[in-house]
């Protein structure tokens, strides 16, 4: 059954996490849960991988060598909405504050059951879906008609109307 989950349009999760124990199980059970996984120990290496194709969620750990998550997080919510659940270590209540004041989604605090972040993220990824694929799409709806502007097409139920371009 565990790889039957697996399928071609299969999420992936970056995690940004410079303690490679840490990173590796989370991957592992993020893996295992039916996602593809990408691992970044550093904050510029997170930024790097992240730019060019944005990954569905961040797992990103607050306390990196060198731009911490709380940076990191800021400048991925520049150009960016993508998901980010933050890693804190123990007692850094002011950090988990500040976590989610820069644009986290959720944090959680180590050390953590792994099984435990694997359902904050299956439940922040269900949150986003619905709100990213009507923004991605340009949808508007009323009664049976669909407009899509971004595919530049009509429809009235299952039936595309087709329009002169000017339409
Ligand atoms: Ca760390």
């Amino acid at each position: 059954l565990r790889g039957a989950m697996a399928s071609p349009d299969q999420q992936t999760v970056l995690v940004v996490e410079d303690e490679a124990s840490i990173a590796s199980f989370v991957a592992m059970y993020l893996r295992n849960a039916g996602y593809a996984v990408k691992v970044a120990p550093t904050g510029r290496e997170a930024l790097t991988v992240a730019e060019p194709q944005t990954p569905a969620l961040i797992v990103l750990d607050l306390m990196l060598p060198d731009i911490d998550g709380i940076e990191v997080c800021r400048r991925l919510r520049r150009r960016s909405d993508v998901p980010i659940l933050m890693l804190t270590a123990r007692d850094e209540d002011v950090d988990k504050i500040i976590g989610l004041e820069v644009g986290a989604d959720d944090y959680m605090t180590k050390p953590f059951n792994p099984r435990e972040l694997v359902a904050r993220v299956k439940s922040i990824l269900r949150r986003a879906a619905p709100e990213r694929r009507r923004t991605e799409s340009e949808e508007l709806q009323h009664g049976d008609l669909t407009i899509n502007a971004g595919k530049r097409e009509v429809h009235v139920g299952e039936e595309e109307i087709r329009l002169a371009p000017k339409e």
